[in-house]
Parts: C-alpha cells; sequence; structure tokens
C-alpha cells in the first residue's frame, strides 16, 4: 500500500524486499509526514512543501531517500526529489506544458515529433517525480498505466493515420 512504510529487517537495505521494484513503489514517500522521517525538515520547510503538494505531487522510492542527505537542504539527491517553494512560482511568461506533445499525438497515447520515431506512452506513472519535470502539468503524474487492448488501440489508429511510405518494420 503506497504511503505506509514497510518496515522490518527484510526490507531494510540488506534486506530481501530491498532488491523489489514492486515494494519500493508500494513505499514510496508521498506525505510531509514520511518524509520528515528521513531528512531534517524545518517547520518553514514542511509548511512550503505541503503548500506545493497541493498542486504537484511528490513520490520518492525508499532506495533513493536513503541516497538523499538528511542534514543538507542543498544536497544535489535530495533537490531532484524534495519540493521546494520555488515551484510555486510560475512566471506569466512560463509555459503550461513545455513540451506541448498533444500538438503531435494524432492519435491518444501516441507522440509523433519527429518522422523517424515515435514515442509510446505506455504509463503516465514514474516511480519518482524529478522536481524539474517538464511533464508534470499535463496530467502525467496520474497513476495511470495502460492495458493491453490500450495499447494495441491505440497503435492500430496510428498504423492507420500514417502514410504507408513512413512504415517500417525492421
Ligand atoms: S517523466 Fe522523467 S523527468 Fe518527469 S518525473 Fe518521470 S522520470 Fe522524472
Amino acid at each position: 500500500m503506497e504511503g505506509s512504510m514497510e518496515t522490518s529487517e527484510e526490507s531494510g537495505p540488506y534486506g530481501a524486499q530491498w532488491r523489489d521494484w514492486k515494494w519500493q513503489l508500494r513505499n514510496r514517500i508521498t506525505t510531509v509526514n514520511q518524509l520528515e522521517k528521513i531528512i531534517h525538515l524545518s517547520e518553514k520547510e514542511k509548511q512550503e512543501i505541503s503548500l506545493c503538494l497541493q498542486k504537484f505531487r511528490m513520490a520518492i522510492t525508499p532506495y533513493y531517500a536513503s541516497l538523499m542527505d538528511p542534514e543538507d537542504p542543498k544536497c544535489p539527491i535530495r533537490m531532484q526529489a524534495v519540493p521546494t517553494i520555488n515551484e510555486m512560482h510560475i512566471l506569466p511568461y512560463e509555459l503550461e506544458y513545455p513540451l506541448d506533445e498533444d500538438r503531435d499525438s494524432p492519435v491518444n497515447n501516441i507522440v509523433h515529433r519527429y518522422p523517424d520515431r515515435v514515442l509510446f506512452l505506455v504509463t503516465r506513472m514514474c516511480s519518482m517525480y524529478c522536481r524539474h519535470c517538464t511533464r508534470r502539468q499535463a496530467d502525467c503524474h496520474t497513476a495511470i498505466c495502460l492495458l493491453p487492448f490500450e495499447y494495441s488501440h491505440s497503435l492500430h489508429k496510428w498504423m492507420f493515420h500514417i502514410p504507408t511510405d513512413m512504415l517500417y518494420v525492421p
């Protein structure tokens, strides 16, 4: 269950569960209460992170959290995963979704921006949400994984959408 860290010798860095990616996903740190058990946070930081979490998601796997310096707010590993109030300062010229992939998405779940490559969006979930992510405002930080029939549906529609001379099967 996400959000409630399972703790035992098995789940510590040398335990069997530690190397299990499903265990890592289930035990992601997603709240301020969980985070403050791992790293030192001032009251101000806690308030600012809570504010930020009203707009953006946070998820940090136990493995990644174990690499963070608990005492140094400038630890680069920590800065990649822990929100700061700076994320809430959105300037007028900033784009909501800088990648603007909708423009190049002829069918759902496929982005076709460059002639010789296609991006197939099979999931909208990342194990950790990077603070610099350019996709997070585009409904991309939701826990969605495509089901097999959804892949084939999108692929089928896309193959009918593009000119046949662009189809290449190696
Ligand atoms: S899409 Fe990439 S940059 Fe964004 S949170 Fe996921 S891994 Fe990080």
